[in-house]
């Protein structure tokens, strides 16, 4: 049996099949690729009578740009070769989506569910003194932002901390991204990362020759989709496909096993079931399948892992049929299993694009927070005043007894109605997103030798941070 490489490799692999069909200097190839930096930190907290000692990572891949960016990630599977390639990723990411930051990504080894809420906090604010400390958490040289495990509370914890550390610091609230909006985030930002997944599904539909690749047809409408994890990527993925593409999510995958509708699940019901119990069992409106990686093998057109990296491997690949796979989570597919799927036919929305809506809000949070003042706040009601004016002439038009028209209620409330912080945000991402999305196909398209998205999206990305170290003269 072939063995699987490790997390770290298999996102090195992908990179390499890039950088063979470019033209790099070896030396620049082997800088781009190398993660500059990772910090362990091992520190005790007192909890529950003893002192628990906690392991935890930062970990920056490249510093062509600063300040770096990354989630901090909570969990047991946590470990330096898993935050290294996190890292790394990030820097692809923020590439692609022309998020001006290099990539970092940290981790703390740890079970967040059996701990509760203030000693949670404890623990937090401690790691965050640990980073701060040493400038890896910092307006300007590396701001983290939720992953896996953590989420606005832990993210207001690590501003605040910093806050006290930095009494001065003008820029404070900029240090984090991910904040509760009162602790000085933005609207539309725990949606994000699925929100861009649908924005990229819907920009893949819009092109004919990318989904004939796939085998498909038509628009999302209807679309078999199955997803697996229902945190808070793929609960929001899942939920605007379903509710405002009518795709229809036929299973979905979660901890404790899989449930499965042919009909459609009603995502805000079973998201709803899960917070409650903990997992999809007894949820009435489906069926309960325990073994819930075989699902990831049924039927459908759209497959939407959206939970741990290494899901779909040499084990399994062979036996996915879903035509179109699409990574909301960070390295759902590895390097093997990736081979397997392209040679099969199968398009891979990969992870780089996929879930890159998550940063691409972080940076319009990170630029709010530098600006200090939320957007749209300077243009909203100016821009109404000029949609009445225009209103008013058309009516005053309108009157004329030779014409007689009357602009309907809803077209004039749509029509005066003042973009306000989250439409703006939406509007960023879909931009993003739809722009990502081009210069990747081009590249997929224009060339002979690219065979697939990956591929087409670290060509671009390499590209684009080579093109900043050379300018350095580096
Ligand atoms: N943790 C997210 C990711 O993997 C978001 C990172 C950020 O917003 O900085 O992309």
């Amino acid at each position: 049996m072939t063995t699987e490489p490790s997390f770290r490799e298999s996102v090195d692999i992908m990179f390499n099949r890039a950088v063979k069909l470019m033209d790099l200097s070896p030396g620049l190839e082997q800088k781009i690729r190398v993660c500059n930096s990772t910090y362990t930190v091992r520190f005790g907290v007192r909890l529950r009578g003893e002192i628990h000692t906690f392991t935890g990572y930062r970990s920056v891949h490249s510093e062509h740009m600063e300040p770096v960016k990354g989630g901090i990630r909570f969990s047991m599977s946590v470990e330096q070769d898993e935050v290294e390639a996190l890292a790394a990723l990030m820097t692809y990411k923020c590439a692609l989506v022309q998020a001006p930051f290099g990539g970092s990504k940290g981790g703390l080894r740890i079970d967040p569910r059996e701990w509760d809420e203030h000693e949670m906090e404890q623990i937090t604010r401690r790691f965050a003194y640990e980073l701060i400390k040493r400038d890896l958490i910092n307006p300007s040289q590396n701001v983290p932002a939720p992953d896996m495990g953590t989420g606005e509370r832990e993210m207001a914890w690590i501003v605040d901390q910093y806050r006290r550390m930095n009494t001065t610091d003008i820029n404070a609230a900029a240090c984090v991204t991910g904040k509760p909006i009162n602790a000085g985030g933005i609207q539309g930002r725990v949606e994000a990362t699925g929100r861009g997944v649908q924005y990229a599904l819907r920009e893949f539909f819009r092109y004919d020759e990318d989904k004939a690749k796939a085998n498909l047809t038509g628009t999302l409408k209807d679309k078999l989709v199955i997803v697996q994890g229902l945190g808070n990527v793929g609960y929001h993925a899942a939920k605007f496909v379903s509710e405002e593409d009518g795709s229809k999510v036929i299973a979905v995958i979660e901890r404790d096993g899989a449930v499965v509708n042919p009909d459609g699940l009603n995502i805000e019901l079973l998201k709803e079931h899960v917070t409650m119990t903990g997992g999809v069992k007894d949820f009435l409106a489906g069926e309960f399948i325990e073994d819930g990686a075989s699902v990831l093998e049924m039927d459908c057109d759209i497959l939407i892992p959206a939970a741990l990296e290494g899901v779909i491997n040499l084990t399994n690949a062979d036996r996915i049929k879903a035509n179109l796979i699409i990574e909301a989570a960070n390295g759902p597919i590895t390097s093997g299993a990736d081979e397997i799927l392209v040679n099969k036919g199968v398009v891979i929305i990969p992870d780089l694009y996929a879930n890159a809506g998550g940063v691409t809000v972080s940076y319009f949070e990170w630029v709010k927070n530098l600006s200090h003042i939320r957007f749209g706040r300077m243009q909203r009601r100016q821009e109404e005043t000029r949609h009445q004016l225009l209103l008013n002439e058309l009516q005053r038009l309108g009157d004329d007894p030779s014409i007689n028209w009357e602009l309907s209620d809803s077209f004039k409330s749509k029509y005066l109605k003042g973009a306000d912080e989250l439409e703006l945000v939406r509007s960023g991402l879909d931009d993003s997103m739809r722009a990502a999305y081009q210069s990747m196909r081009a590249v997929w398209h224009n060339r002979d030798d690219v065979p697939d998205l990956r591929t087409a999206a670290f060509i671009v990305s390499i590209e684009r941070v080579a093109a900043s170290y050379r300018s350095k003269g580096l």
